[in-house]
């Protein structure tokens, strides 16, 4: 019996993720490479993807881009917005959904599904940094501590302290000064965690936030921010450990959803 597998790969600003799909409902391998647009990470991902598979390239029947990077990766025989991918992938991972929350690098898109799991509105943060992963991620170094330590750090808090700069520029000088105060580390880090929640759901608001809501994209890997978001819009949010793979897996149901209909219409 031979499989269809697809190939779905995310080119963010920060990561590559790739997804390799069997029969378009079955996860066989998925990586991701801390590298985005522009470097070696399309590359670094899909070798690893496939090896992982255990599968040469030439057994993948159909790829689709998706992501800030997708127009520059030429094998894609197609690419697809973000939004639609997050809403597919979203909807895989978690079922029905409808309001879903995708923090990544550099963006922050709110998105709302019908009952079919179909985008019916978005909306996106302008330019700035403010709310994103990278100004977690420049918080993170100003304090010399690890991205991934910043949800433990949170949950030790007695108190927070509160950041009154959205811009990244001025919020870093805030920090300065509250670390040369001796302000406790996981006080500041729930600050930083609580003024992205704000903004966030700020954002959130513009369009309606309908249950039930969940999180993709990189930064619903910090907790912090994700309990943070959880009291500003007030209810529960789900997060899975394959929420930074949402793109790509919905980039790879559209690659079985596409080769299928190309199928159909010989
Ligand atoms: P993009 O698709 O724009 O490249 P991602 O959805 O991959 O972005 O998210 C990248 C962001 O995810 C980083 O900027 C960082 O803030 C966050 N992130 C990634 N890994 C972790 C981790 N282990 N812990 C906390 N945050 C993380």
């Amino acid at each position: 019996m031979t499989y269809m597998y697809t190939m779905g790969i995310d080119i963010g600003s920060t990561s590559s993720k790739c997804v390799i799909l069997k029969d378009g409902n079955d996860i066989v391998s998925e990586s991701i490479v801390n590298l985005g647009a522009g470097t070696k990470g399309t590359d670094m991902v899909i070798e690893e993807a496939l090896n992982k598979a255990g599968i040469k390239a030439d057994e993948i029947i159909y790829t689709v881009a998706t992501g800030y990077g997708r127009n520059s990766f030429e094998p894609a025989q197609k690419t697809v917005s973000e939004l639609s991918c997050h809403s597919k992938g979203g909807t895989f991972i978690f079922g029905e959904v409808r309001t879903i929350i995708d923090i990544g690098g550099q963006d922050i898109k709110v998105m709302k599904l019908n009952e079919r799991g179909q985008l019916q509105n978005f909306v996106m943060n302008d330019k700035c940094a403010a709310g994103t992963g990278r100004f977690l991620e420049v918080m993170a170094r100003v304090l010399d501590v690890e991205l991934s330590d910043m949800g433990d750090l949170d949950y030790k808090a007695a108190e927070r302290i509160s950041i009154s700069s959205t811009c990244t520029v001025f919020a870093e000088s805030e920090i300065i000064s509250c670390m040369a105060k001796k302000i406790p580390i996981p006080n500041i880090v729930k600050g930083i965690h609580y003024s992205v929640a704000s903004r966030v759901a700020g954002l959130a608001k513009r369009i309606g936030v309908e249950n039930p809501v969940a999180m993709t994209g990189g930064v619903s890997r910090n907790k912090g921010i994700v309990r943070a978001l959880t009291g500003e819009l007030n209810t529960d949010i789900a997060v899975s450990e394959k929420s930074q793979m949402a793109g790509a897996i919905g980039a790879a149901i559209y690659a079985f959803e596409e080769y299928k209909k190309v199928k159909e219409g010989d």
